[in-house]
């Protein structure tokens, strides 16, 4: 039987994540193949699209995919609130614009990319199998294909955690610079949002998923509440959701034969479990992913063991006290408790107790 050619550098998806990594792994002068299941890039968008200034320093021209600019976060404690957090920036993003801007520059970098090529398999000998019978091998394999990554089921590192989202677009009554959370005992295992872009807001709700019965209910009750303070239109235009991996970091560096495997973004759990974001996340692991890889086929055979430590470096802190502050609020509901203010501040990212030890 004949094996098939093998490539530098394979990477599966093309979210933030694998753009990011297939254009990096081409500047290094390697073969690069990227492939996504999706017809093209960013569509369709499952997305609140959000990213805070700090994805700035990362990637150059936000500008040209910024909807609106944030300046800060609003939160509403059950009924109280609204919680001023000021200095709270960042930029709404057109994610399907953003998409299709890393994949252009891959492509620019000499990138293959390929979409509507659906992995089906992935064999123990590293060899990727796709859903029109053809099969890849390369030298290095980066799994960046979102929470529920093949990828990383290959090589045994699975988010076991996740939140289910439903989100509906709708009109924006007055411009708003603040992202505005809606915390309740209500919504466990997650919380709810609006999102401004300028005339439309995306507006969500999260939950742990064996509360996902009520997400339809819940994002139809805060619709009801908005419009009927008159900030939002009634008429949905638009609506989407999926699943967020909120189990924190998982070991991003595996083997299949003598394939490197390399896990970025979601797929490799970076998301955070708190709020949920995971674009910034994606961006630069992505980008260090194919760093690694192109390192690691010069020679640097302690690249992935470098990648993983960056990876620690820059998010385990952060995700882990997310994840803390995750499970603190989750043991409640299991206890039969329904967690009080106090203890839903504790749990969000703009109070002050949950920075507190
Ligand atoms: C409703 C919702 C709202 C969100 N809001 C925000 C927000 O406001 N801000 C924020 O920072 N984060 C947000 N997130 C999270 C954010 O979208 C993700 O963290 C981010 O997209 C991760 O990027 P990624 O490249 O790792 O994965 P993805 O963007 O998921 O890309 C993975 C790609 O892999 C492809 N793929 C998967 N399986 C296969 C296969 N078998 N074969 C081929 N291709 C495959 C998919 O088609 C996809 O294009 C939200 C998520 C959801 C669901």
């Amino acid at each position: 039987m004949t094996q098939p050619a093998t490539i530098d550098v394979l990477v599966i998806g093309l979210g933030p994540a694998g753009a990011r990594a297939a254009a990096k792994a081409a500047e290094a002068g390697r073969t690069v193949v990227a492939l996504d299941r999706r017809g093209r890039a960013g569509f369709p968008v499952q997305c609140a699209e959000f990213v805070p200034a700090l994805l700035d320093q990362e990637l150059a021209d936000l500008n040209t995919v910024t909807l609106q600019r944030i300046d800060e976060m609003i939160t509403y404690v059950e009924d109280g609130g609204p919680d001023l957090k000021p200095r709270f920036p960042g930029r709404m993003i057109s994610r399907q614009a953003f998409d299709e801007a890393l994949v252009a520059r891959a492509v620019d970098a000499g990138a293959e990319c390929r979409f509507g090529q659906m992995v089906e398999g992935i064999s123990e000998d590293g060899t990727v199998i796709l859903s029109n019978g053809d099969k890849l091998r390369a030298r290095v394999l980066i799994g960046a294909d979102g929470p529920r990554s093949r990828v990383g089921r290959a090589v045994g590192r699975e988010n076991q955690d996740v939140v289910e989202t439903r989100q509906i677009t709708v009109a924006l009554n007055t411009a708003h610079k603040a992202t505005d959370i809606f915390l309740s005992a209500d919504i466990p295992g997650g919380y709810g949002w609006l999102f401004p872009k300028g005339d439309l807001a995306n507006l969500g709700v999260g939950v742990a998923p064996e509360f996902k019965d009520r997400l339809k209910p819940l994002v139809a009750r805060l619709h009801r509440v908005l419009k009927r303070e008159g900030r939002v239109g009634g008429d949905v235009l638009g609506h989407t959701g999926g699943p967020i991996p909120v189990g924190g970091m998982l070991d991003p560096v595996g083997w299949l034969g003598g394939t490197v495997v390399l896990l970025a973004g979601d797929a490799a759990g970076l998301a955070n479990p708190v709020t949920g974001a995971g674009i910034s996340s994606a961006a630069i692991s992505g980008g260090l992913a194919g760093e690694a890889a192109a390192r690691y086929l010069a020679g640097d055979h302690e690249a992935g063991d470098h990648y993983r430590e960056e990876l620690e470096d820059l998010f385990k802190p952060a995700l882990d006290r997310a994840l803390k502050r995750r499970r603190e609020l989750l043991a409640q509901f299991d206890q039969g408790d329904t967690p009080g203010a106090e203890d839903l501040r504790r749990g969000w990212i703009a109070y002050p107790e949950y920075w507190a030890a």
